[in-house]
């Protein structure tokens, strides 16, 4: 029996699961793949906290390079 997403209801092919399995743990159809489209409550916050605090530091560190000018 194949997989829906869980949003539309559209058949997944087995080969996109992996794919298309969001972090919080829901099957979803490439339309609905981002966090917005499916209700995600996978905490991208604490997930994407490493790259947010490089790109922190990346607008801080041209702040200051602006601060210099
Ligand atoms: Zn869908
Ligand atoms: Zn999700």
């Amino acid at each position: 029996m194949p997989l829906r997403c869980e949003v539309c209801n559209k058949k997944i092919p087995s080969i996109f699961l992996k794919i298309n399995e969001c972090k919080c743990g829901k099957i979803v159809c490439s339309q609905h793949k981002s966090e917005a489209s499916h209700g995600c409550k996978f905490d991208w916050k604490s997930y994407g906290c490493k790259e947010l605090s490089k790109k922190l530091i990346i607008s801080i560190d041209a702040a200051k390079g602006l601060k210099k000018i």
